[in-house]
């Protein structure tokens, strides 16, 4: 049976589910307040699919090492200080849930959401072109510390069946021959891939519309409860606490500020992308150019940079790559983009009455999209989800 459906927000989330749910013959329309064109956390990032990405960001040993990465004001995290009862409320929930249990909740649910999302990604991409990758993902790792903890990723992710594999430095060196990284190993992760998110997103939309979906860019209901549908799809990113709240739900979420820079002619071109672990830095080449981003910022806000830390990012790039000249990113366009990050590292996605919630994907919202699209129309569709969603259950702070 056809449904009238809403989706509130037009990022990758939105998208997926606006897409997926169109097809499926429902009449979808979709609300974004910012314009088609404008940048939004979902264009800018890294670009990543990254079903090894198992392990949730509460996890144990997060709370020090991020304390530890405070102390340098160029470093890859921050926390800005604010006078929030929300935000205070979040921290202790963070703290509370960084332990082991949660990883073994959250390893497993994010491994399926997570299979299920590239899978959807290969069909995708036999009829259309968004710039997908499949060569792997490589953790690059400078300190025998790191390389240490990053095994243990490794063991964690072959216990839930993925592959992954511990690499030496002249394993590195022949995995991808366009760059040379100073290093003394990493772990390596076939199943990554990488893609151009704003050609994703483009893609989303012609779906959408080629499915007789609309659009209502620059409109933002006043209120979800007036909107008039059978179900309202609330994908607003970090913006979707405020939303919940109209319903009445709890839904913490913060945001984590990161930046990227993308370098139209690099000196350098990875085929491979990676993640400079201690540098926390994303590493992707896209076409002929080269995106390079990080920093977490907890509580960022739009229209600011916090020039120190993205020099940061450069400065961690050129120290991993040195055929890199620092002055590469001297004078480039800074992009920013707020993530949307729940307490526990876990997204939101669930039936709550006509509402279905669909955010907090924090780092992973590229790579988990098409999943929770795919979930998202079956439970309008009031079929039961293809992978199980208790642990992302949106009343789980109520
Ligand atoms: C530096 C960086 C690198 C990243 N790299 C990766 C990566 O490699 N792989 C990956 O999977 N993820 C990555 N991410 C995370 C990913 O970008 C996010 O998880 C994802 O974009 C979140 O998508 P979203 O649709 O939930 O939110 P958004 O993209 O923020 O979209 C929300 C939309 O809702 C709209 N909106 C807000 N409020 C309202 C309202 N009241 N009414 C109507 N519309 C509204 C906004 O205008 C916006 O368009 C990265 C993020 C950053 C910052």
């Amino acid at each position: 049976m056809s449904k009238h459906v809403a989706v509130v927000g037009a990022g990758v989330i939105g998208l997926c589910a606006a897409a997926e749910a169109a097809e499926r013959g429902h009449q979808v329309v979709v609300y974004d307040r910012q314009p088609e064109d404008a940048e939004r956390c979902s264009t800018g990032n890294a670009g990543m699919v990254v079903p090894s990405h198992v392990i949730p960001l509460a996890a144990p040993g997060m709370v020090a090492l991020g304390m530890r990465m405070m102390l340098n004001p160029r470093g890859p995290f921050r926390i800005r200080p604010r006078l929030d009862l929300a935000q205070l409320r979040w921290m202790w929930q963070f703290m509370r849930s960084a332990n082991q249990r949660n990883v073994d909740l959250g390893g497993p649910a994010l491994r399926d959401l997570s299979l299920l999302s590239r899978k959807r990604y290969l069909e995708l991409a036999e009829t259309d072109d968004f710039g997908l990758v499949k060569r792997g993902l490589i953790m690059v790792c400078q300190r025998a510390e790191t390389l240490e903890e990053e095994r243990h990723t490794v063991e964690f992710a072959r216990k839930l069946g993925l592959s992954a594999e511990m690499l030496t430095d002249t394993e590195l060196g022949k995995l991808d021959p366009g760059v040379r990284y100073t290093a003394a190993g990493g772990a390596f992760f076939p199943d990554d891939c990488h893609l151009n998110p704003a050609a994703f997103l483009t893609s989303l939309r012609r779906r959408v519309r080629a499915a007789g979906g609309t659009f209502l860019y620059g409109e933002q209901p006043k209120d979800v409860r007036a909107i008039e549908a059978d179900h309202v799809v609330l994908a607003a990113g970090v913006w979707t606490r405020e939303l919940a709240g109209q319903i009445g739900l709890n839904l913490p979420l913060v945001s984590g500020k990161g930046y990227s820079m993308t370098l139209n002619q690099p000196p350098v071109l990875p085929e491979v992308c990676s993640i400079l672990v201690e540098g926390r830095v994303a590493v992707t080449p896209m076409g002929s150019t080269l995106r390079v981003g990080g920093t977490m910022e907890i509580g960022g806000s739009e229209g600011t940079i916090d020039w120190p830390r993205v020099d940061g990012i450069a400065d961690s790039f050129c120290r991993y790559v040195p055929a890199c000249p620092r002055s590469a990113f001297d004078d480039q366009p800074v992009w920013h983009g707020l993530r949307p990050c729940s307490p526990d590292g876990l997204p939101y996605i669930g039936l709550v009455d006509r509402y279905v919630i669909a955010a907090g994907h924090a780092m992973m919202g590229l790579s988990l999209g098409p999943a929770t699209g795919i979930v998202a129309a079956e439970l309008i569709d009031s079929r039961a989800p293809t992978v199980s969603l208790s642990a992302f259950d949106p009343r789980r702070f109520a």
